[in-house]
């Protein structure tokens, strides 16, 4: 609803529209038409939703605790105690995000979706595989040993392949963004970070992979408590679109698709979702030892 000038603002202070939010809100509008790229997007209005329920995480004891953990009193004011805090803790059965309502005018489908992205993206360790020039990067979760392709021009040019980054990759309109407020992992420890967690993780899978996965799964899981990592079974269009790769170096087709790919020793689906279920759930530990292989 468009206001004119001399209306009462919308805020509730009584004031005229034009002193009070109207400039406020035509910056708003102006950098949301400058926004050029997905991850762009997804961060503009990430900001609005995680705006609004900001106040309601300082004041949840979930969140309270795991602030604690993290590192004191203004953990929640980093980027990534801030996504820990929105994205993974559970408050009330859900994660804060889910419960966001943007006072932005994105419709409310692309906000549930947006909203349903960020509360199912976990923290992990991705390694870059690959940095395309004004393309993107290939991005490793070595945690799940998961590849996905993140088509953003800006992230090949500060990232460089081998370089390991502590992050959360959203998958949003089959496409993958990185999320803004990543850590590089100090170069030297990468290997010993992935390692410890990779290990820490594959421990608390196999020792209760019940426990970990949803009672849907439960079935499943009965039979051979620990299942061997079973090969992969691409769906359709990522099959196609490994043949596409390998075939002619096509980097505009890659981008056209969900960039989901499995990476050698990936294990099986059942056993990601335990896995993704655990970060989610120790999320905090995650950043505390990626963060201790600093010398
Ligand atoms: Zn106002």
């Amino acid at each position: 609803m468009k206001l004119n000038r001399n209306d009462v603002c919308h805020c509730g202070s009584g004031k005229k529209y034009k002193k009070c939010h109207l400039e406020e809100d035509e910056a708003r509008v102006r950098e949301r038409r400058s926004l050029a790229t997905l991850a762009q997007w997804v961060a503009f209005h990430a900001t609005g939703l995680r705006t609004a329920v900001r106040e309601a995480a300082r004041q949840a004891e979930p969140v309270q605790a795991a602030m604690a953990a993290l590192g004191g009193d203004d953990a929640l004011g980093t980027a990534i105690g801030e996504q820990i805090a929105l994205f993974d803790v559970v408050v009330d059965e859900r994660a804060l995000i889910a419960t966001a309502e943007s006072a932005d005018d994105l419709s409310g489908q692309r906000q549930d979706a947006l909203r349903q992205a960020l509360a199912q993206s976990w923290l992990s360790l991705h390694e870059v595989i690959e940095c395309k020039p004004g393309k993107g990067v290939r991005l490793r979760d070595r945690l799940l040993e998961r590849d996905r392709w993140v088509g953003d021009p800006e992230l090949a040019r500060t990232l460089e392949p081998m370089e390991v980054v502590l992050g959360r990759v959203v998958a949003f309109d089959k496409r993958n963004v990185l999320l803004e407020g990543y850590e590089k992992v100090w170069f030297r420890g990468r290997k010993a970070a992935i390692a410890d967690l990779a290990a820490l993780l594959a421990e608390a899978v196999a020792a209760d992979p019940a426990a970990a996965v949803s009672p849907a799964d439960e079935v499943a899981v009965a039979a051979p408590a620990v299942q061997a990592p079973a090969p992969v079974e691409l769906e359709d269009e990522a099959e196609e679109e490994v043949e596409d790769a390998e075939g002619a170096d096509d980097a505009d087709a890659e981008e056209a698709a969900d960039h989901t790919r499995a990476a050698a020793g990936e294990a099986s689906p059942l056993v990601q979702t335990a896995r993704v279920r655990w970060l989610k759930a120790n999320a905090v530990q995650v950043v505390q030892r990626a963060r201790a292989a600093r010398p």
